[in-house]
This record gives structure tokens, C-alpha cells and sequence, in this order.
């Protein structure tokens, strides 16, 4: 598709002294830091402050901007399963502390719970309900099965997690468990003869995945400060709506071996059922539904609620053009004592990064345009701290914002990956042939190399990090990191073994990733914060625009709708033909080298993105501006493109109002061909 690419890739004099200063040596260092030490939300101020000082060491002006925040910790929690004949058996609700992760010198190591979670007990039989999303509670319904009053036991994978318990609860269930499964860890588990973590690289048993199970397709950021920054004296609204009324506990898969088991032979069999993702890998286990088995779970989740300062950390290096602003973001709290992945690898690469443009500023270079390095707290409960600063800066960021680059998990494995808004697409792509990227043993290929060989797509950006805030608001972002396939070692989300050990063991041995991974983004901002040219291609929403739109149409005829798209395909083609315009405005300028007239159409490729954004939000869920991209109501993570129509049909099922949002979002469209224009 391209032109092979050079390699060794052929850098300019700035560039060469940002990746000469990249170093895996000490990368390695910033993540034992990171991973050695308290990070939850709120309790986490001395890595806060820790990394203010590295950044201001490096040059940045740093500092904490607090937020007082709605949280939940863990107090305590049960669980008991009862057999019809009264024997009992009681899960662990624990991993096995391992002496080569380091978590035993902090006591205070993270019980294995749900952030968000509601405090309460529940007694009842239970029901497996496979991944817990509407379409498998369809089928349980379909199926005749009784919800209502009994404990949901569902799958992780697939929802975001707090969506299970969403629809758990909306079928009137009273409590919900959630278990990894080994299914999901294909052919790297124990059943076909790997060793377990910290032996080999198959998950370990007892691996139990945390996280926030607050409805995250409905609203991030703080439950109490819906559209407003939390400060100490905000008012607080009702949280009522946006987490769970029942409890729910995360489990092992070791731990709901014999929960399953005492459902085998009971209601409809896995496989009868009859639904993807359904039937998983447990020994002994069929996945039946459950019905009459007369088995029952106990279960009880208490937690502590307080409104609680979180830190995020700010670090700035102004530019010339103050009004022109790239937010570099990367969380700092986990769950665990470790999190040498998520969110340590970015955080260590974002040190790094720090300290080489401290280098290049040595030099006498200043960016054209101002840098802001982020360090969020909360965002595992929520995306919390990006949020409220979002909602804190909103009338800045609307003026000045150029774009958010995230990195959350920089690395989890070797394979890079991209999702980003589309005018980041082109520049997203060129400075991948800058990079070189060590690859299983190679060490002659790009990062652009291995990418084409191994994904060559970018993704389209939904939910689950902390680009959310900002893409809502119209602020085009990119989202990186690089992951295992289905041979590499598992990756233990949001569990213990997300340790410095099983990073520097198994995850990327010798740092060789997170260096190429902070090359890439360091280059990235080196480009979007220097060059007199903005590096932003709003026509690269063109193809990607008229891909939603045939994706679109694929799903009116599966849903047997019948919509008048006209006025959708005609806002199309006006942006198509502002961007053009656009474009070769820019390329006049450039040739004329016309300062002024480069600056007006830097500030259009700028601006333009917030167009897209609608001020009363999505159907239902006002927080959730842009039109043209969202995070799927039933999925959390996963997009859904052109959301108001789509969900108004594959959800609400209701033609009108689909056409009334293809009118509305064919007017955002003409919103950001306009800006483009004037
Ligand atoms: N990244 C976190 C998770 O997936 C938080 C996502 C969210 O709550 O928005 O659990
Ligand atoms: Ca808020
Ligand atoms: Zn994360
Ligand atoms: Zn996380």
C-alpha cells in the first residue's frame, strides 16, 4: 500500500536527540518506582508528587490540581456457596501472594473488590447469565428462565463490567458475581500444558480482575458533579443513577469452578443455549444456566464511601502560540500495588519523554506550540480526574485544545496499536516509520513495519480511558499501546500480577518495548507541538466518514429499517468538499509561504473537530457530545459510529427518532465543514 520504508529511519537533528535520549535502562527504573508503592485513587499523593518532580526537573512547570471526589473503598466482603444437601464452600476471594512480585512489604495491598460497587448483602440462587449483556439476557428470557430475585454469575470479557451488573439488576437480580475465564486465554493456559505465572506464561489460577463497575456508557467522571468540576465546595448532586443498586464481587476462575459445577444438569446446557462467548473453559463446567438447582450463594460487598481529594498532575512547557495546546495524558492510581502495565508503562514512557525534551530544550528549542503532560488520578473508578479537569478547563481546552494523546497501557506485549480521531490518521502513520521497533528477535523493522504486518487498521476511539472527556467535547485524541496476541504471555489485568516481575520477566523483558513505544509518542508531540504546519489532516475524516456511512446502512437493512439518509450523504459531501478546499488553501499558503494565512488554517484544523460535538449530548446520556463517534450504550468499550441514529434503531428501535438525529448529525457534520471554510 506504501512505499517501503528506510531503516534505520532517517531522523533530522531534533529528532535524533529525543530518541538518543531514550534509554530502557532507565525506563526500567521509572517503572519499579511506579510499581512499588500505593496508587489508588486519593492515596496515591506521594507518586503524585514524585512525578511533579521529575517533571519539573526536566524542565516542566509543574504542579497538582486536586479535586474532591466521590469514591468507595473496600471494607469487607463474603461469599459462600451453599449446596442443596447443606455442605457449603467457601471461594478464597484472593490471590496467591507470590514472593517474587514485591506485594508482601505493602500490607496494604488492594482486596479484590469493584470500585463503584453498592455495599450490601444478597442471599439467593443463582443463574449464569455468560458475558451479562442484553442480548444474552434476551436469550435467558427467551429461554424462560427466572431472573427476578437471583444472583447473576456472569463472564468477564466482552461489556464493560459495570454494564453487567447494569442489566443484571434492570432484570431484577439482587447481586452479581464476575469471573475470568480461561477461554479467553487461548492457547497459553495451564489445560494445554503451560506453566502459570510466575513460573511460565499462562495466567495464574487465581488471577481476579478489579475495576470500576460504575455504568460507564452513561457518564464518566464524578458520579456527584454531573457537567461541573468537583471542588471542595461543590454541590453534589444524586449519584443514584450511574452505579449499581446490588452488590457485585469479582472472582477467580478457580473460585467459580464449583459455583458453576453446582448448576451442571440444570436448566439448558451451555452449548443448548446457543450463544457466542456462552460455554468457556473451566474443567467440569457445562455453563448451564442454572434453573432449579437449588444451590445458593451468600454474598456480601461493604464499602466505605468518601469524598476524597485525587491529584492530577500537571506539567507545562509553554510554546509561542499560547493558543495552541497538545495534552499529553497517561493515569498514575491502579488497583494494585503494581500496575507495571496499566497505567505504569505509560507512566514510566511519560518520564522519559520528559526528559527528552528537557534534553532539546538544553538546545535553546521552544515548541511552537504549548505542551501539557497529564498525570490523571482516579481514572480507574471512572476516568475521573481527566474528567473533572476537562470540566474544570473546558473554556480553555474549547479555545486552545489541538489534540490529546493518550497512553494508558503503553505495554502489554509486543504488537503496536493505534485509535485515534481521523485527522491524527496521516501523522499517526508517518512518524510510525521513524521508529525502530524490536520485534520478537528482529531488530531491523519499523514500528510502521509491524504494524502492517500484524494490524495495519486504526481504531476507532469508544470508551475506557481517558480520552473520553476530550472527545466529547470535540478534541480530536490518540489512544496507544502495544499488546500480546494469542501467543504471547498473559497479561494479568487489573490483578497482582500486573507486577514489575512479571513486566521485566515476561511482559517486556530488557524495556525494549516501552522504549519504542515513548519514541513514538515523544516524536509525535515533537511534531504536533513544533511544526509550522499543523500536522492535522481533517480531509482523513473523508474515507472514514463514508465508511460510518455504509456502516450504517449495512445496519438499517439488518434491523429492516427505513431511514432518509439524504441529508446525512449531502453533509458528507460539503465536508468532503471544505476539506478539499481546505487543503489546498493550506498548500497555497505553504508554497506562498504566507505565515498569517498558515496560522488561520492551523486554527480551522484546530477547530474544526468541535463541530462534531452537540452540545445536548446523545439520546439519554447528555455527557456523550460527539455525534459521529461514542462508546456503545451496551458495550462500554467498543464504538458504535454515528450513535444517535445507530442506537436509536438498534436500540430504542424507534425510526423516528433515528431521523431526527440523521438531521442533527448531518448538521454537526456541516458545522465542522463550515469551520473548515471560514
Ligand atoms: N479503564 C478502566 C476500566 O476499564 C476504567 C474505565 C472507566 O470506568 O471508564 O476499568
Ligand atoms: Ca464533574
Ligand atoms: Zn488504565
Ligand atoms: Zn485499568
Amino acid at each position: 500500500r506504501q512505499a517501503p520504508v528506510t531503516f534505520p529511519p532517517v531522523l533530522d537533528t531534533n529528532e535524533k536527540i529525543l530518541v538518543d535520549s531514550f534509554d530502557n535502562t532507565s525506563i526500567s527504573t521509572w517503572s519499579y518506582y511506579y510499581t512499588h508503592g500505593a496508587h489508588l485513587a486519593g492515596r496515591n499523593k506521594t507518586m503524585a508528587q514524585w512525578t511533579a518532580d521529575k517533571w519539573s526537573e526536566y524542565g516542566f512547570t509543574s504542579r497538582l490540581d486536586e479535586y474532591y471526589v466521590y469514591l468507595n473503598y473496600p471494607v469487607s466482603h463474603s461469599l459462600l456457596l451453599t449446596y442443596p444437601n447443606g455442605s457449603t464452600f467457601a471461594p478464597s476471594l484472593k490471590e496467591e501472594v507470590l514472593a517474587e512480585d514485591d506485594t508482601t512489604s505493602y500490607p496494604d495491598s488492594i482486596p479484590t473488590f469493584h470500585g463503584y460497587s453498592f455495599s450490601g448483602n444478597a442471599s439467593a440462587e443463582y443463574v449464569y447469565v455468560g458475558r451479562g449483556q442484553q442480548v444474552d439476557f434476551d436469550r435467558l428470557e427467551a429461554l424462560g428462565v427466572e431472573l427476578e430475585g437471583k444472583i447473576a454469575v456472569a463472564k468477564y470479557g466482552g461489556p464493560f463490567r459495570g454494564l453487567k451488573v447494569k442489566n443484571a439488576q434492570e432484570h431484577g437480580m439482587i447481586g452479581c458475581i464476575i469471573f475470568s475465564d480461561p477461554s479467553d486465554d487461548g492457547n497459553v493456559t495451564v489445560f494445554k500444558g503451560v506453566a502459570a505465572y510466575p513460573d511460565g506464561p499462562a495466567r495464574n489460577p487465581t488471577t481476579v480482575q478489579r475495576g470500576s463497575v460504575q455504568f460507564l456508557s452513561i457518564y464518566p467522571g464524578d458520579p456527584t458533579t454531573p457537567g461541573y468540576t468537583s471542588k471542595e465546595d461543590s454541590p453534589r448532586a444524586d449519584k443514584s443513577n450511574t452505579a449499581p443498586h446490588i452488590p457485585s464481587l469479582p472472582i477467580s476462575w478457580v473460585d467459580a469452578q464449583p459455583i458453576l459445577q453446582a448448576l451442571n444438569g440444570f436448566g439448558t446446557t451451555g452449548t443448548a443455549v446457543n450463544r457466542t462467548g456462552w460455554v468457556g473453559a473451566i474443567p467440569g463446567v457445562n455453563y448451564s444456566t442454572g434453573q432449579g438447582s437449588n444451590a445458593v450463594l451468600s454474598m456480601s460487598n461493604i464499602m466505605e464511601d468518601v469524598t476524597t481529594p485525587i491529584w492530577d498532575v500537571v506539567g507545562i512547557i509553554n510554546g509561542t502560540n499560547e493558543d495552541e495546546v497538545i495534552i499529553v495524558g497517561n493515569h498514575r492510581d491502579a488497583w494494585i500495588v503494581g500496575g507495571a502495565a496499566d497505567p505504569n508503562s505509560g507512566s514510566a514512557v511519560l518520564i522519559e519523554l520528559a526528559k527528552a525534551f528537557g534534553k532539546l530544550a538544553e538546545t535553546g528549542w521552544k515548541p511552537t506550540r504549548t505542551i501539557v503532560l497529564c498525570s490523571w488520578d482516579a481514572e480507574e473508578y471512572g476516568l475521573v480526574g481527566s474528567t473533572e479537569w476537562m470540566e474544570e478547563y473546558i473554556p480553555w481546552l474549547a479555545e486552545a485544545a489541538v489534540s490529546n494523546l493518550n497512553i494508558d497501557v503503553a505495554v502489554s506485549g509486543p504488537i503496536p496499536g493505534l485509535s485515534a480521531t481521523p485527522e491524527l490518521h496521516a501523522i499517526g502513520v508517518e512518524i510510525m516509520k521513524k521508529v525502530a521497533w524490536p520485534y520478537r528477535g528482529t531488530t531491523n523493522r519499523t514500528m510502521y513495519d509491524v504494524w502492517m504486518e500484524e494490524d495495519g487498521e486504526i481504531g476507532v476511539l469508544g470508551s475506557g480511558s481517558d480520552y473520553t472527556a476530550f472527545v466529547h467535547r470535540g478534541i480530536g485524541a490518540i489512544d496507544m499501546g502495544a499488546e500480546g496476541g494469542p501467543e504471547d504471555p498473559i497479561y494479568h489485568y487489573h490483578s497482582n500480577y500486573d507486577s514489575y516481575h512479571w513486566m521485566s520477566t515476561f511482559g517486556d523483558p530488557g524495556f525494549i518495548t516501552h522504549k519504542a513505544m515513548g519514541e513514538y509518542l515523544t516524536l509525535l508531540l515533537y511534531h504536533l507541538s513544533n511544526d509550522a504546519v499543523l500536522a492535522l489532516d481533517p480531509a482523513g475524516y473523508v474515507p472514514e466518514l463514508n465508511t460510518y456511512y455504509e456502516d450504517l446502512t449495512s445496519t438499517l437493512e439488518e434491523y429492516n429499517a427505513t431511514l432518509d439518509l439524504s441529508e446525512l450523504s449531502s453533509a458528507i459531501a460539503a465536508f468532503e468538499s471544505s476539506a478539499g478546499e481546505f487543503t489546498s488553501l493550506r498548500e497555497s499558503a505553504v508554497s506562498a509561504n504566507d505565515a498569517d494565512l498558515v496560522t488561520v488554517q492551523n486554527h480551522k484544523a484546530r477547530d474544526f473537530s468541535r463541530g462534531f460535538a452537540s452540545q445536548g449530548g446523545l439520546p439519554g446520556r447528555e455527557f456523550f457530545q460527539n455525534l459521529i463517534f461514542a462508546p456503545g450504550l451496551d458495550t462500554g468499550y467498543a464504538p458504535v459510529t454515528f450513535p444517535a441514529i445507530t442506537e436509536s434503531i438498534t436500540f430504542a428501535g424507534n425510526e423516528t427518532l433515528a431521523q431526527e438525529w440523521v438531521g442533527k448529525t448531518a448538521k454537526a457534520i456541516e458545522v465542522a465543514a463550515s469551520m473548515l471554510k471560514t
